[in-house]
């Protein structure tokens, strides 16, 4: 009976985290069907993390072969720093993410962390290495406590509320009625947009991963929230490895490295102050912004 209630009992852990992921995965990028099979090779070794570090190598990839969408895309992130991803719609943003988490192999190139190149390591360690807060948090019909835990089965008490303090929303779950026990969800009580953001940050706080993929466009937000929120992804940020795929400009102005994509090309990169000296696509995309923001639009 053990033998085959603790495989089963981990492969339903496994389930659960591949599940999580692929949830977290395609609420934050729009997927709709299930990308092409990615398998482990035979005996592949688990990824050895040693801080986290990124890499894409002249990273090229399309979803069709006949239709390029990354036409060799080449950065760094090292262990701990902060890169964000800038560009007009389709420019290949969150396909960038998508390659990260391989739900695709690449073309040509290759995607590495710490060195060692995704395709050699298995996907549950990769998954687990890398916390996805997306914009819009799913939440499961269940207790608070549950939706902050999901994925981390083995989790306490005291690590599932260390963790909602962190991301500021134990204040709030105890104020309800049922505390951690209040169920949320489509068929409970329906958490605000900020809220459910925080239960992600709480999930992906208690995951504890050395990589952070932030989908920062939090345009459902009011301005206040919004700022709450970033200062809250910032705190997580610090000591992780992030890729932030940024929509409004002001929140990346303190990022290590900001790459500006168009149609599947790195057409600048720099820091912030860099790039707006530079008087480029960057700039131009400041300006119109600020001047946006003035105008109300
Ligand atoms: P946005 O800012 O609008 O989210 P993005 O820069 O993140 O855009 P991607 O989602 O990476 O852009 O898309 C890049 C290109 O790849 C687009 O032309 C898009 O139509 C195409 N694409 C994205 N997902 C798929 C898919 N599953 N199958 C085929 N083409 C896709």
């Amino acid at each position: 009976m053990i033998q085959i209630t603790m495989p089963l009992g981990f492969l339903g852990t496994v389930y659960r985290e591949i599940r999580q992921a692929l949830v977290d995965m395609g609420e934050m990028f729009g997927l709709l069907n299930q990308p092409a099979e990615i398998t482990d090779k035979a005996e592949a070794p688990k990824l050895a993390v040693a801080g986290g570090a990124i890499r894409f190598e002249d990273v090229k990839f399309g979803y069709d072969p006949s239709r390029p969408i990354l036409k060799g895309v080449s950065f760094e992130v090292p262990a701990g720093k902060t890169l964000a991803l800038v560009g007009p719609s389709g420019s290949g943003k969150s396909t960038i993410g998508r390659l990260l988490f391989r739900f695709y192999d690449v073309v040509e190139g290759a995607v590495k962390i710490d060195g060692q190149d995704i395709r050699d390591i298995t996907q549950h360690s990769l998954h687990q290495a890398i916390g996805v807060v997306p914009q819009d948090t799913v939440l499961f019909n269940d207790t608070v406590l549950y939706n902050i835990a999901y994925g981390r089965a083995d989790a306490t008490r005291e690590e599932i509320e260390a963790a909602a303090k962190a991301a500021k929303i134990h204040d709030f779950i105890i104020s309800l009625p049922e505390g951690y026990e209040t169920k949320v969800g489509e068929r409970g009580l329906k958490l605000s947009g900020g809220e459910k953001q925080r239960v992600g940050i709480a999930r992906t706080i208690l995951k504890n991963p050395p990589i952070l993929l932030l989908d920062e466009a939090t345009s459902a937000l009011d301005t206040q929230t919004e700022r709450d929120i970033q200062d809250s992804l910032r705190e997580m940020g610090q000591g992780r490895t992030v890729i932030s795929i940024a929509h409004r400009l002001s929140t990346i102005a303190d990022a290590d490295e900001i790459l500006v994509l168009d149609a599947g090309e790195v057409v600048e990169r720099g820091r912030h102050e860099e790039l707006l000296a530079k008087g480029g696509r960057y700039a131009a995309m400041w300006a119109r912004q600020a001047s946006d923001m003035q105008t109300g639009a």
